[in-house]
Formats: C-alpha cells, sequence, structure tokens
C-alpha cells in the first residue's frame, strides 16, 4: 500500500495494539485515512495500571493526550462497537447501524474477561478486571469493606491480591488447581510467589473451586466453596482468563480456532485483513505451529509488523516474547515459552531480594526464564533464548558466574 494518500485503514479496538498500531503508521510516513473503533467510552489507556494500581486516582493514564488524534489526523471513534464485517464490500457495521469502509482493516479487539457461570446479575460488587471502569468498580466496591474474594489465581488476581493487603483488605484467592499460576509459570514461581503473598497476609486456597455466589440485593455477601465452605465477603474478583471475541471475525469467515489465524506480519485468512493482539493466533519465532499471547508486548509487536506490511517495509526482527508483572515490591519479569519437559535452574542474587528461574530443555538451551528483581538475568536469558546454545545448568545457578560471561561463553559454543 505504502504512502498512498486515498487509501484507509480502519482498525477496530483501541487498545494497546490498536492505537499503538495508529501511531506507528503516521510515523512510518503514512498519508492516508486512519480511522480507529473502541466500545469503551475514554480515549486509548494503559491498562497495567488497573491491576497494579486500582486505588487511588492514577488509575487513568492516558496512551496519548486528545491533541495527538487530531494532529495525527486519527478519527477515533468511542463507545461504537463493530458488530459485522462485510469483506465482499469491504465495509464494517456499528452496533448503531453505521457503516465505515476500509481498504486494510486491523482487527485489534483484545480478549474479555471469562464470566463464572451461575454469576447472580446486577451486582455492584462482583467484578471482572479489564476496563477503566471495572477498576473503578472494584475499587468502590473495597471502600464499602469486607472481606475480598479473588476467584482465579493469575496474573490479575495476584496483582490485585497485592494492591488490596497493601490496603489492609483482608484476601481469599480460591484457585482451582494445585498452584496459583498453573497454567503460566513454573511451580518454583508459583511456590514463591504464593509463599511471599501468604506472608503478606493473603489467603490462598488452591485445588478448590466455587459452588454458589451469596447476595443480599445488588451485594455479594459470601462465596461458598465446593465442600460447603462458605466465606464472607464484600467483594469478588473473577479473574478466571480471557477470551477473545470470536463473533466478529466470524462474520467475515475469517480462519478462526481459538483466536484469528494469521502469518507472522498478522495478515489473516482475508489478505485485506489484518489481526493483532490478544486476538491474534499466529506463528512465533523459534516455537512450532501456533500460539495466542496475551501481552502488551506481544500486542506492540504484532501493531510494528503489520504496520511494516500494511506499508510494504521490511518487517523488524521478531522480538523473544516476554511480559511483566509488579507483586507488592517485586518485579517479575518473564520472557520465552515454557514446555512441559524443562529443567528450572534456579540462580538467586544474594543480599537482594533477586531470583531468577531459567527453563531449560534437554539439550542445554534456554527457552524462558522467570526473572524477579533481577533484570540482568532477564536481559542475558533474552539473548540466550535467541541464540539456542546449550549452557551449563550450574555456572548458570551460581551467582559468581556474570552473565555476560555466560553468554560469551555460549557464544564461543
Ligand atoms: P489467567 O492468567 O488465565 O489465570 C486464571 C486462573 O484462574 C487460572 O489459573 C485458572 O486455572 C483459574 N481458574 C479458572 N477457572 C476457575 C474457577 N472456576 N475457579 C477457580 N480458579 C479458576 O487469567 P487472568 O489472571 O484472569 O488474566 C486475564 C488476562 O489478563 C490474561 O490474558 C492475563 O495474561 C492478562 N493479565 C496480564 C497481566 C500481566 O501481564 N502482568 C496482568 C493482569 C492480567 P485453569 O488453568 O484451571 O483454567
Amino acid at each position: 500500500m505504502g504512502t498512498d494518500t486515498e487509501q484507509t485503514v480502519l482498525i477496530i479496538g483501541a487498545g494497546h495494539g490498536g492505537a499503538g498500531l495508529a501511531a506507528l503508521l503516521r510515523q512510518s510516513g503514512f498519508t492516508g485515512s486512519i480511522t480507529m473503533v473502541g466500545d469503551e467510552q475514554h480515549l486509548p489507556y494503559h491498562r497495567p495500571p488497573l491491576s497494579k494500581k486500582f486505588v487511588g486516582d492514577s488509575v487513568q493514564q492516558l496512551l496519548r493526550p486528545e491533541s495527538f488524534y487530531t494532529d495525527n489526523r486519527i478519527d477515533l471513534h468511542t463507545e461504537a462497537r463493530a458488530v459485522q464485517i462485510r469483506p465482499d464490500a469491504k465495509r464494517v457495521v456499528l452496533a448503531d447501524g453505521r457503516e465505515l469502509g476500509y481498504d486494510t482493516l486491523v482487527l485489534a479487539t483484545g480478549s474479555h474477561p471469562r464470566t463464572l457461570p451461575g454469576t447472580p446479575e446486577g451486582t455492584t460488587s462482583v467484578v471482572t478486571l479489564r476496563t477503566l471502569d471495572d477498576a473503578e468498580t472494584l475499587n468502590r466496591s473495597l471502600s464499602r469493606g469486607g472481606e475480598l474474594v479473588i476467584i482465579g489465581g493469575g496474573y490479575v488476581g495476584m496483582e490485585v491480591a497485592a494492591v488490596a493487603r497493601g490496603r489492609d483488605v483482608a484476601v481469599t484467592v480460591i484457585e482451582r488447581e494445585d498452584r496459583i499460576l498453573a497454567r503460566v509459570a513454573s511451580s518454583e514461581l508459583s511456590t514463591m510467589l504464593a509463599d511471599y503473598h501468604r506472608e503478606r497476609g493473603t489467603r490462598i486456597l488452591t485445588g478448590r473451586s466455587v459452588s454458589e455466589l451469596r447476595t443480599d440485593g445488588a451485594e455479594v455477601t459470601g462465596v461458598q466453596l465446593d465442600d460447603g465452605t462458605v466465606i464472607d465477603c464484600g467483594t469478588v474478583l473473577i479473574g478466571i482468563g480471557a477470551a477473545p471475541d470470536e463473533a466478529l471475525p466470524r462474520t467475515a469467515g475469517l480462519e478462526y480456532d481459538d483466536g484469528v489465524i494469521t502469518d507472522e506480519q498478522g495478515r489473516t485468512s482475508d489478505p485485506d485483513i489484518f489481526a493483532i493482539g490478544d486476538v491474534a493466533r499466529r506463528p512465533v519465532a523459534g516455537h512450532h505451529g501456533l500460539r495466542r499471547l496475551e501481552s502488551i508486548p506481544a500486542a506492540t509487536e504484532h501493531a510494528k509488523h503489520a504496520v511494516a506490511a500494511i506499508m510494504g517495509q521490511e518487517a523488524e526482527e521478531h522480538e523473544v516474547p516476554w511480559f511483566w508483572s509488579d507483586q507488592f515490591d517485586l518485579k517479575l519479569k518473564i520472557a520465552g515459552l515454557t514446555t512441559p519437559d524443562v529443567t528450572v535452574v534456579t540462580r538467586e542474587t544474594p543480599g537482594k531480594n533477586a531470583v531468577s528461574f531459567f527453563h531449560l530443555e534437554p539439550e542445554g538451551h534456554v527457552v524462558a526464564v522467570e526473572a524477579i528483581n533481577a533484570p540482568a538475568d532477564f536481559n542475558a536469558a533474552k539473548k540466550l533464548i535467541r541464540s539456542r546454545v546449550p549452557v551449563d545448568p550450574q555456572a548458570l545457578a551460581d551467582p559468581a558466574v556474570k552473565m555476560r560471561d555466560l553468554i560469551a561463553r555460549s557464544d564461543q559454543g
């Protein structure tokens, strides 16, 4: 497409992926029309503070000021929901009946929190957490007092637990697996984090599930577990995972299987439609098959690749997938994708409350790292993951051996 002024790029979704793509298109010299549609009432904002800092006034942090969109001729429609794609006419239909045309369409619709079956409707104290409005509802509910019960020990749940404990709210986490973060973290990291949370007063119940939420009018009053135990509470947070919106891509007949299937640049089965961020399932460098990655760095990278494809430019090299999480004073940075048959090597930095868990495949190369308060380990691990050269596990576990020496050794190896 290049810099053709007659062309229109329509972006559905105004989160990190969609808004990032709009900005990058202009930076790359795109002179055509850019239209972006978002279903929330807010301008695009940072999502991480929602679970990491949801108390107080600091939650709303716009990605860019309002003037950015006018200055860059990005036609932003808020509170607008796309309900149908008509690839034959190259048009998208909005819920209010309006239609928008495109030459290139980008789906950046993200994912939505899963809901717990049987959740009573209309309560103001049973919340999922994805949007700014959700964070405000959660904050308001906690301000009314009572215990917080978190269903699901994933990243949403554990980040919120840490903030709530910092505010002296009693917190219970209910996880149906035998450990928190079971699907996304090593058992070493799960154990370390569970201990850290418990030492700071969070009650964590694993291998348990919820049979009923008890309510009185619009307020939740308790959670009944599968063994009959009832936990009295004032707020319930449901953090049991997220799923992409399937209905919209289906209207365009796009290839879909737990996400819109794309190539490595984000192009879907329709060459004029791209999908980026949580909604896309695509190849990941160094891994077999297709993956759906739910993280801001992935959405940002997908946006870069799609822009390169739209502009007919050379794509940047693929980054090792990564994301971060903050819990209490722990800064977690996680890179790579883990597999079931890895050996985990622990490297502790004495006196610094820092530890890293390196995941090694049987051939001895690093495929993932979970670094806690250890940015140097994280950066070095990304290089090791990319190089795929075997490392000596004993040297890796020894904090006296510098990471740069390990990289140099693996470079020579
Ligand atoms: P998640 O990371 O998928 O974790 C959900 C957890 O809840 C899983 O351990 C799951 O276990 C468990 N669970 C599912 N159903 C349950 C039930 N009925 N009762 C008790 N536990 C249940 O999802 P999330 O924490 O809700 O996060 C949602 C999305 O936001 C994800 O994409 C996440 O990556 C993203 N997020 C990212 C960050 C970050 O990058 N720092 C922070 C917050 C949120 P099973 O494995 O058995 O289903």
